[in-house]
């Protein structure tokens, strides 16, 4: 298999090669065929200039000699062509031979490698007064003849090209090793980290940074991802811990009230009996809640939805509590935005269990003499509850994970009871009904959710 900075590197590269090759060719054609067209112009006017001056010379003499126009030879020796003069009836009258210029004419051509060999001869009318007097012909050993200049002239052009060429090349060799490079390295450090995470350490991350967006993307992403599996993988690690202490408490408990009791240390008395049922309930507690969460997570739940006045729903669940408010020695406080209309869709008991749990805990972290308050209002299109006290808050590392299955704050809290479900529970239920939860506390101080629901817009009463 090939990395992707060889693979990149190659398809730059042969892209590159095949374009300035074609390229350098094209040009080649072209300059060469235009060439080729001007130097034929060039022979096509000589021929023409030799014609209207045997034209002349006849029109000087009126008849041919062996002499007519035999100053040509001499231009055309120098030329590489050969002239023959023929009279009206194609007689001779004088013809250079055309092996005197086979040699010279050769010379050049396998310099310009073309056409090599073949004589080429046409012959031309020589006219005065509108008739035919004579012909010449006018022959050579290739199509075109070219001088040295203008072979020095051609292969300085292709030399050029090919200097090009290299050029191009060489430039694509380079920018192909930057480019790939860009692409690549950033490809591979995400795929090592994704190995590294893959083979459990979580740790790894990825610290390439790149300017192009998808790479960068990917850069985050994987950073990321090993970030909460790593969090997920403390989370798993602390829930089978937890999970475990919470079943062997009651359990411990059990056991060593059975075996002083059998022991005969501890008399079998009512008292006793009840302490230990106590035991076996909330073990019992335990296992409904965890069996309550199965049912969420299974999404098997049915949702009994209908129109639900928030308002209503929360004084309720509140009244509930005005026992353990007055017990405890906690101020209840109600805050209801008047004349708005709280209505929204939901399932009544299972919001009812949302504001019970965060009731719930309120008053359990909040000691006597605290406070516990409700809010509700309206904002845009959102109808937002918030649970407010002024109890013992929780600590800003146990924040994130306090919605997280059997998370419970730091080990002196642990002596309260409670299972670690409650706000996983309220989580669950909100994501059901499209709610969202957030939370602001502040340890020693206090803590704060707010609930914010999607308001029932069907059904406004117009009291706004
Ligand atoms: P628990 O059964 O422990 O109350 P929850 O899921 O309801 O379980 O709460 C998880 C943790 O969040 C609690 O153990 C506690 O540390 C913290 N917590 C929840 N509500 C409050 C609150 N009102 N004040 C302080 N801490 C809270």
């Amino acid at each position: 298999m090939q990395s992707i900075r060889k693979r990149l590197g190659i398809i730059i590269i042969f892209c590159s090669v095949v374009a300035v090759i074609l390229l350098g060719f094209l040009v080649n054609l072209t300059v060469n065929g235009t060439f080729n067209k001007y130097m034929v112009n060039i022979q096509n006017q000589r021929n023409n200039r030799i014609v209207d001056y045997f034209q002349q010379i006849y029109k000087n003499d009126k008849k041919w000699t062996i002499n007519s126009g035999k100053e040509m030879m001499h231009e055309a020796y120098m030329s590489n062509y050969c002239l023959t003069l023929l009279d009206i009836n194609k007689n001779i009258v004088w013809g250079m031979n055309p092996n005197d210029i086979r040699e010279t004419s050769h010379m050049m051509m396998q310099k310009i490698d073309s056409n090599r060999g073949a004589y080429i001869s046409k012959s031309f009318q020589i006219k005065y007064k509108g008739k035919i007097v004579g012909y010449v012909v006018i022959g050579q050993y290739s199509p075109i003849i070219l001088t040295q200049q203008d072979i020095n002239f051609k292969m300085s052009i292709n030399r050029s090209i090919i200097i090009s060429i290299m050029i191009a090349i060489t430039i694509a060799v380079i920018i192909s090793i930057i480019i790939s490079k860009q692409f690549s390295e950033p490809i591979k450090s995400v795929s090592n980290t994704s190995v590294k995470l893959s083979n459990g350490n979580y740790d790894s991350k990825s610290n390439i940074k790149s300017n192009i967006k998808e790479l960068d993307n990917l850069t985050r992403s994987i950073n990321i991802l090993g970030k909460k599996l790593k969090e997920q993988d403390q989370l798993r690690k602390r829930l089978v811990s937890d999970i475990s202490h919470e079943i062997r408490t009651p359990l411990n408990i059990l056991q060593n009230n059975l075996e002083a009791m059998i022991d005969e240390i501890f008399p079998v008395n009512k008292e006793r009996l009840n302490y230990l049922n106590e035991e076996v309930i909330r073990f019992g507690k335990l296992l409904n809640n965890l069996n309550v969460l199965k049912q969420f997570e299974d999404e098997k739940l049915n949702l009994n939805m209908k129109t639900i006045f928030l308002d209503k729903l929360i004084l309720s669940v509140s009244n509930k509590f005005s026992i353990d408010f007055k017990s405890k020695n906690i101020k209840f406080d109600l805050n209801i935005e008047k004349g708005k209309n709280f209505q929204i869709i939901g399932d009544e008991d299972k919001l009812k269990q949302v504001f019970i749990n965060l009731l719930a805990n309120a008053i359990k972290f909040t000691g006597p003499g605290g406070t516990v308050c409700i809010e509700l209002y309206i904002n845009k299109n959102k109808v937002i509850a918030k649970v407010k006290d002024n109890g013992i808050g929780i600590k800003k590392e146990d924040l994130p994970y306090i919605f997280e299955r059997l998370y419970r704050g730091d080990k002196s809290r642990r002596e309260t009871e409670g299972s670690g479900l409650g706000l996983t529970i309220v989580k669950k239920i909100l994501t059901l009904h499209s709610a969202a939860i957030d939370v602001e506390s502040t340890d020693s101080i206090g803590t704060s959710f707010t609930l914010y629901f999607n308001r029932n817009r069907n059904r406004r009463i117009s009291d706004e």
